[in-house]
């Protein structure tokens, strides 16, 4: 993969028709130190915010051991990627053959569950020939929480009511070697009392079950920044979820895990696109709802974007994004901030896109077909550079 400084210089030296994705392994590999030093327990890498091998290996070499899977292709890939990597299997409902497969085949010891048909479907797949019961399961029971601080819910599919925790969590116990309590509180949670109510409940359903618990997963949500979206230092949410796991009704020595995807891949990747026509303040653009633009049209996400001509003198206006395919749905509202005299022909960087965008890519319509090179400057916005702007929050760093 090529080497740039930054995407003017890529747009000189390509001149591409096609989207090209840009990757930044030093944000990646940033992000991924920060919480591998600061977050207050381990941290698994969620990777279907951004299943790309060169991510997953930046992420390895920056401290993160473990990988918080959901399929059994996301077994086989991380597995084939990090041989030594620890593979969690966090989806709650899963097929008996991919269970069998990760545990049998790729060393999987860790699987959520919201329900006792999925315990006795881990329990029958991991039994050996002879029907005995594996004894080295390491099991989490998922709890339903609320997604009301976040962005993107995730309240509604997984997750067993706290009313009915209690009788899992004990047939859990019974066949568990060692046993956990997970939950989500949704995608991009901008305030860290999403984590306090959800440990409320973890506080709840532990005392009702009185079962011993080993270890505490808060799993994802952490945000990242956006336009509109520029949320509390992530130490503030570190701190606060430590307090209050200390106080929790558990083992001596049990353990905090958390699960990030957006905020250990966010900065990782932007995009450069070509304005294909524009008619008034639409633009049509060659990357979209079925490209890495999906969050852009299904959720009216925003993200930060600059033109790359540097003709182009405008005062900033609002503009929306029409994207490459044949359908009303690919579609863009923004609003994107760009310069006034923006014409076809140019060319954009949409930043922010490393996670839940670069990953969403597909072939449909025939788009999609773009490259990827690395740049070495920085993202449009960090959470982890450091230097602070006084515009924004304490560590959200907006670099322009
Ligand atoms: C999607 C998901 C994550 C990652 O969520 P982010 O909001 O990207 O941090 C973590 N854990 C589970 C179980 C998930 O489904």
């Amino acid at each position: 993969m090529h080497n740039h400084l930054d995407a003017p210089a890529v747009v000189r030296a390509l001149a591409p028709d096609e989207p090209v994705i840009l990757n930044r392994p030093h944000a990646a590999a940033r992000a991924a130190r920060f919480f591998a030093t600061r977050f207050p327990g381990k941290s698994l890498y969620a990777v279907k915010a951004n299943p790309s091998p060169d991510l997953l290996k930046v992420l390895w070499s920056a401290g993160i051991t473990h990988y918080d899977v959901a399929s059994i292709a996301e077994v086989r890939l991380v597995r084939a990627t990090l041989p030594e990597a620890t593979l969690c299997f966090m989806h709650p409902v899963k097929t008996a053959s991919a269970i069998a497969e990760a545990y049998k085949v790729h060393g999987v010891r860790t699987f959520s569950l919201d329900t006792h048909e999925e315990l006795a479907k881990i329990v029958a797949a991991t039994s050996d020939a002879e029907g005995n019961a594996a004894r080295d399961l390491r099991l989490c029971v998922r709890l339903r929480v609320s997604s009301e601080f976040s962005e993107l819910s995730l309240a509604s599919k997984f997750g067993i009511d706290l009313a009915d925790a209690a009788p899992l969590l004990q047939a859990t116990r019974q066949v568990a070697d060692w046993l956990g309590v997970c939950f989500h509180v949704g995608s991009q949670a901008m305030t860290p009392f999403a984590y306090v109510q959800a440990l409320d409940r973890a506080r709840a359903a532990i005392a009702e079950a009185s079962v011993v618990v080993d270890m505490v997963d808060v799993g994802g949500g952490f945000p990242s920044v956006y336009p509109g979206m520029e949320p509390p230092p992530l130490e503030d949410y570190f701190s606060i979820i430590h307090r209050h796991f200390e106080s929790l009704p558990i083992a001596y020595n049990a353990e905090l895990w958390c699960e990030p995807g957006r905020a250990l891949c966010a900065e990782y990747n932007s995009l450069i696109v070509k304005v294909e026509r524009r008619r008034g303040n639409e633009l049509y653009i060659n990357d979209g709802a079925y490209g890495a633009l999906y969050d852009a049209a299904h959720v009216a996400w925003r993200f930060p974007v600059r033109c790359l001509d540097e003709d182009r003198t405008g005062a900033l206006e609002d503009f929306a994004f029409y994207g490459p395919t044949c359908d009303d749905a690919d579609y863009m509202e923004g609003p994107f901030l760009l310069p006034a005299d923006i014409a076809a022909g140019d060319f954009i960087e949409i930043g922010m896109l490393g996670a839940y965008g670069a990953a969403m890519r597909t072939a449909f319509n025939g788009f999609g077909q773009g490259g990827a090179v690395i740049v070495t400057d920085e993202p449009m916005a960090s959470l982890y550079t450091g230097r602070k702007d006084p515009r924004v929050s304490d560590n959200v760093v907006s670099l322009r």
